[in-house]
């Protein structure tokens, strides 16, 4: 059994490193992807993760997160928690330690506090100057500024994880809601048949899916390559609002095979395993014109 952590972007590079140790010394592929992206969610330079990320409409971070994991299709999940820098820690105790699935807003962030989690400003200098320019300066809509981390992982006992989070869409409405958290849309993952997990435009990607749709694919003998690519030319031929668009699909399958795709250029990967430890361009997009 081959094990691996793939997760999206750029920042996933250093977010796969705690990972992939976990991964190494045997450890379970969980593990790996709560502590993985823990890294990108405490980081203030990743402006679309956790602490440090661009507020809403009102000036707050609120972030979304997710966990699911493969050996028993277990699934948590939080969504416009405040005040906590790593949601998808509280999102595996949502999974662990209730007997929901999903909790949202003040009902979430009492749940957090009840489970020791620090409370902080998340909001940095940065965010706030931002916000402040977007509050003087919009014309229309806010802007298209997001960028989430998707990590899935194969542990060396064939069990699969993967876990999705992000502060969301940039100056959004409070309260709005992406796909990162949704299961079958943000992420998904089946010890049977692999992982997968989305980043981009939450408002198309949530409508088919996908993330469930690639594990779907691969279940069926597609290829993470294939599957990837099969779901972003869906979602494309199915949604025309989604044409202007980034959105993109990182997968992998139960034997440890890789794939992504992103409907437009510029979409990274980050894939650490015994062979490599690496970004890849995304070697499939459909590449219509609009925003990235
Ligand atoms: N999918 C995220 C959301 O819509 C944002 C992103 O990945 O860029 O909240």
């Amino acid at each position: 059994m081959s094990h691996i952590v793939v997760s999206t972007w750029r920042f996933g590079l250093a977010s796969n490193q705690p990972a992939w140790e976990i991964l190494k010394s045997g450890g379970s592929a969980l593990d790996a992807v709560v502590r993985g992206v823990e890294v990108a969610e405490r980081d203030p330079a990743v402006r679309s993760v956790g602490f440090g990320g661009y507020p809403n409409a009102e000036g707050e971070v609120e972030v979304d997160a997710a966990v699911m994991d493969g050996r028993n299709l277990g699934y948590g999940a939080v969504a416009g928690l405040r005040k906590i820098a790593t949601p998808t820690a509280v999102a595996r105790r949502v999974m662990e330690k209730t007997d929901h699935v999903f909790l949202v807003g003040n009902g979430a962030l009492k749940f957090a506090r009840a489970q020791g989690f620090e409370e902080c400003n998340m909001l940095t200098e940065h965010g706030r100057r931002a916000w402040k320019k977007w509050k003087r300066e919009r014309t229309g809509p806010p802007a298209d500024v997001h960028d989430t981390i998707g990590m899935i992982a194969l542990d060396q006992h064939g069990n699969l994880a993967a876990a999705c989070t992000t502060s969301g869409a940039a100056f959004k409405l409070p309260g709005r809601v992406g796909d990162s958290p949704l299961i079958g849309s943000g992420l998904y993952t089946d010890n049977d048949a692999g992982a997968a997990a989305a980043t981009g435009r939450g408002e198309e990607i949530a409508r088919t899916c996908g993330s469930f749709a690639v594990v779907e694919h691969m279940r069926q003998g597609k290829s993470p390559q294939e599957a990837c690519e099969a779901v972003v030319q869906h979602l494309i031929a199915r949604v025309p609002s989604a044409r202007p668009f980034q959105m993109a699909y990182i997968a992998i399958d139960k034997y440890g095979n890789w794939g992504a795709a992103a409907a437009r250029s510029g979409f990274l990967s980050a894939v650490t395993s015994n062979v490599e430890n690496q970004l890849y361009k995304s070697r499939f997009f459909i590449g219509y014109g609009g925003v990235g």
